[in-house]
């Protein structure tokens, strides 16, 4: 079953097409590794899947649905600004950096979009919330503020802020590039437990290790176009087009 269907993903910058044509399907449950040099434009297709960036061109399906309008009468219509945050939900996204709300507690940072977009009753989504933190094991951070967490434990909250919407996707972008080295673990085990209970995740990073060991699937992009892609140590371990093994020479 497709939960996301990307279809011919399009983004031009100042006359400089930087995502060209770009297709990605992902099944349900499944975890795909995006991969590629700087410059390649991964994030620029993460922020369109996200509808953070207008496209030129292409569309975003999520669950069938067609992200940014609304079928009626028999006719797609563009939906207002309220309701593509509404619409939105369904693709979750975490940042390199945590853009947690420095002035709420990590419950208020979690709580705030359930209850403030999606009208959840705030006790349904404390008790969400808790059982959240619980899984990536911040139970006892509830009501502390972000900056007395650590870059690790900010990651992991924003991982569960995301999660609290309960997307039908989430969508990753180099959540670990910014933490010290000692800090990655803790963030990619929470990554690896999530794909593991079936969550379906799109995931820009240059962890090698997890992209073998958890990825199911390693889309290779460049130049703005997908190169290679495939499963994850055919991928890796073999790959067949000379700007993947480049990639991969330098990195690995
Ligand atoms: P990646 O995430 O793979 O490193 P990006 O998607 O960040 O790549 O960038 C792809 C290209 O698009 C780069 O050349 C970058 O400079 C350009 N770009 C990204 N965002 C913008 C923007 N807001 N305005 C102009 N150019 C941009
Ligand atoms: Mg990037």
């Amino acid at each position: 079953m497709t939960i996301l269907d990307a279809r011919q993903v399009t983004k031009v910058f100042h006359g400089r097409t930087v995502v060209d044509h770009v297709d990605l399907e992902v099944h349900k449950g499944e975890t795909v590794c995006l991969l590629g040099p700087s410059g390649a434009g991964k994030s620029t297709f993460l922020r369109c899947l996200n509808q953070l960036e207008t496209m030129e061109y292409g569309a975003v399906y999520v669950d069938g649905d067609l992200m940014g309008f609304r079928e009626h009468g028999g006719k797609l219509h563009a939906i207002p600004h309220r309701a593509l945050a509404k619409q939105r939900r369904h693709i979750g996204m975490v940042f390199q950096h945590f853009n947690l709300f420095p002035h709420m507690t990590v419950l208020e940072n979690i709580i705030e979009a359930p209850v403030g977009v999606l009208g959840q009753p705030k006790n349904t989504a404390i008790t969400e919330a808790r059982a959240l933190l619980d899984m990536v094991g911040l139970a006892e951070k509830v009501d502390a503020y972000p900056n007395s967490l650590s870059g690790g434990q900010q990651q992991r909250v924003a991982i569960v802020r995301s999660l609290a919407m309960k997307p039908k996707v989430l969508l990753f972008d180099e959540p670990t590039s910014a933490l010290d080295p000692e800090l990655v673990g803790e963030v990619l085990d929470a990554m690896k437990s999530l794909s593991q209970d079936g969550m379906t995740m799109v995931v820009v990073t240059h962890e090698m290790g997890f992209a073998r060991e958890v990825a199911d699937r390693v889309v290779f992009m460049a130049d703005g176009a997908v190169v290679e892609q495939g499963p994850a140590r055919e991928v890796l371990d073999s790959p067949r087009e000379a700007r993947t093994k480049d990639f991969l020479a330098r990195v690995l």
